[in-house]
């Protein structure tokens, strides 16, 4: 089993201030009054001196993945990942988090009444999380095509408990084997993660067509985020 511990530059995850303002609620072609785009531009400072971006991955086989995906016993009874572990050809476990420092000053901006700032590095910090999950990802499809792993029809895609009928409660068993606690990621007794921004989950590989489902899962009725639908779009383009 390959587990493997990273630090990632913080250069490699810099949002950008489009990205920023997006989850801040401003869609791409309204243009930001100057106040916004200052406490963006500020946030986007302080993201490149307090992220600390560090990640644990490690190869599983399917048979060592399938009691983590069952985890407590609480998915739904049918998800989109049923079919995927299937089909899959190989398996990654990973988590990724940008520290504590950042979180820790988020809280202090809300604490102190700022309350435009702290949204601002939070969703900036968000954004950041998400770019170093994507990252991790990548190294890994880069891993796979040097040992000649991954044909030209096949392709990587991220999934985490909490979402899409996988139960939060899996994180139990995913944090055991990976033991995401050496980069400093805790599990609380609700089965989130400190730092709060942090990702955990499985970088799944197979062909690409293995990705493609449908969004009409009991569950997708209470979703806002729609993601999946992203998510099969950059398959396709990976
Ligand atoms: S619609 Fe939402 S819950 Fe349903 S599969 Fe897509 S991302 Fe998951």
């Amino acid at each position: 089993m390959m587990r493997k511990i990273a630090d990632i530059p913080v250069e490699k995850i810099n949002p950008s201030i489009e990205k920023v303002l997006k989850g801040q609620g401003i869609p791409d072609q309204v243009k930001a009054n100057k106040r916004t785009i200052d406490l963006a531009r500020k946030a986007l400072s302080s993201f490149m001196v307090l992220a600390r971006p560090s990640a644990v991955t490690m190869e599983i086989t399917g048979d060592q993945f399938k009691p983590i995906y069952a985890g407590e016993g609480l998915n739904a009874d049918d998800t989109p990942l049923d079919d995927i572990i299937e089909r899959a050809d190989s398996f990654a476990l990973f988590a990724v988090t940008i520290g504590e420092t950042i979180c820790a000053e988020i809280g202090r901006l809300f604490e102190s009444g700022d309350y435009a700032q702290g949204a601002m590095l939070d969703s900036t910090a968000s954004e950041g999380t998400e770019l170093l999950a994507n990252q991790v990802e990548q190294s890994h499809r880069e891993y796979l095509l040097k040992k000649n792993r991954l044909a030209s029809s096949h392709s990587t895609c991220q999934f985490s408990p909490g979402y899409c009928g996988w139960h939060v409660s899996a994180q139990k068993k995913l944090f055991q084997t990976l033991r995401p606690e050496e980069i400093g990621i805790s599990l609380n007794d609700s089965f989130l993660m400190e730092p709060l921004k942090s990702i955990s989950g499985a970088i799944i590989v197979g062909e690409r067509e293995i990705f493609v489902f449908e969004d009409d899962f009991e569950f997708c009725v209470e979703c806002r985020t729609r993601s999946c639908r992203d998510r099969i779009r950059a398959v396709k383009e990976k």
